[in-house]
């Protein structure tokens, strides 16, 4: 019951692969949804780097195709096998293909209530970097009282949720980013040492006067194929390397050998699918995030919320490194 639906609603749609120009929006079909799915009202979808990837062909995807993994908004439907969601609930997900739209379809398995206290941009905009950054944290790495962990691109999305929850952990960071601003930010967010990687040459050398030479327990990498030598080089006898995107492009083969030579490494290349592949694991790691940000324990940074007709801007925005903390693409 409730309002009636309209017959097609705007989309943002991958025409062919490409740069940001190749976004189009377009009004397409409502979906029918599925036994396990529902159908929500978007009020936010998130901007992430694997739509970049996606977009590109990086990551194969064959077009057309809707852009958009997360997104949050309102139940307006449901399949007929869906018993935990109703019509009028507030929920979130951070995985699903086809999330930039005024209308999704959602697969029950990746969603999550949302709570009271969270209003459904903040929603939108913590699932999949926080979720990630939730993950990172305490089971890639369990960050303990001491850790120290060097963050690159400090100031990004998933970097300042990061540096947020390595430091409630009683972490130690040290940040790194492309510029004075975006430092300043790292620094509100809790970093305790700052490193300008567009004007620092030797930044594992700078890492390693940072922690009386010893280098640091683990370095968080999504910047790739710039940063990575570099964080190999700050890590600590036996420190783990956990490289988790590419924003600067994908590092090249690696000889395994060399972890050897390094002081028995470790390096590890994680997704956020393999962390929350059970609605179990799922809805645990979802609702410490949202406790977190109802308490203020970690803040969710809106840098940027776009009309959908604007997403070729908000992408470019995205990948000419003008942004901080997540942006937002509005229906
Ligand atoms: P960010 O907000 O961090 O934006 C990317 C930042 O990377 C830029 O602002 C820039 O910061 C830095 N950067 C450095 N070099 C480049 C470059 N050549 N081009 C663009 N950016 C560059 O993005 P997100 O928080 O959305 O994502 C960060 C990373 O996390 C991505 O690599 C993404 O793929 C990854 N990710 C991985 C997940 C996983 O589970 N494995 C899940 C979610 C995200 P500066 O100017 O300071 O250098």
């Amino acid at each position: 019951s409730g309002s009636a639906l309209p017959e097609s609603a705007p989309a943002l749609v991958v025409t062919r692969h490409g740069g940001p120009k190749v976004l189009d929006v377009r009004d397409e079909p409502l979906g029918e949804p599925a036994a396990d799915q529902v159908l929500v009202r978007v009020a936010a979808a998130g901007v992430n780097f694997i739509d970049v990837y996606q977009r590109e062909g990086v990551y194969p995807v064959p077009t057309p195709f809707v852009l958009g993994t997360e997104g949050a908004g309102e139940v307006v439907a449901v399949g007929s096998g869906v018993s935990s969601f109703v019509v009028g609930d507030r929920v979130a997900w951070g995985q699903g293909l086809g999330s930039a739209r005024a209308y999704a379809t959602v697969d029950t398995k990746n969603l999550v209530h949302v709570p009271s206290g969270v209003d459904l941009q903040t929603a939108a905009a913590a699932m999949l970097q926080g979720l990630t950054a939730h993950y990172l944290t305490t089971s890639t790495y369990a960050v303990q009282q001491g850790t120290v962990a060097l963050v690159h691109a400090a100031a990004g999305g998933v970097g300042q949720l990061l540096t947020q929850m390595v430091t409630r952990r009683g972490g130690r960071v040290i940040a790194t980013a492309g510029s004075a601003a975006k430092l300043e930010t790292a620094r509100e967010r809790g970093a305790d040492e700052l490193i300008n990687y567009a004007e620092v040459d030797d930044v594992a050398a700078a890492v390693r006067e940072r922690t009386d030479g010893r280098g640091v327990d683990v370095a968080y990498d999504g910047v790739g194929k710039d940063t990575f030598e570099a964080s190999l080089a700050s890590l600590r006898p036996r420190g783990l390397l956990v490289l988790y995107g590419a924003a600067s492009g994908q590092v090249p083969p690696f000889d395994l050998q060399r972890l050897n030579a390094m002081g028995s490494l470790f390096v590890t290349r994680p997704s956020l699918g393999a962390h929350v592949a059970t609605p179990e694991e799922l809805r645990a790691r979802a609702t410490e995030l949202f406790g977190w940000i109802e308490s203020g324990d970690v803040q969710v940074s809106i840098g940027g919320r776009y009309p959908l007709a604007d997403a070729r801007t908000a992408y470019a925005d995205l990948e000419g490194r003008r942004t901080q903390g997540k942006l937002l693409l509005i229906p």
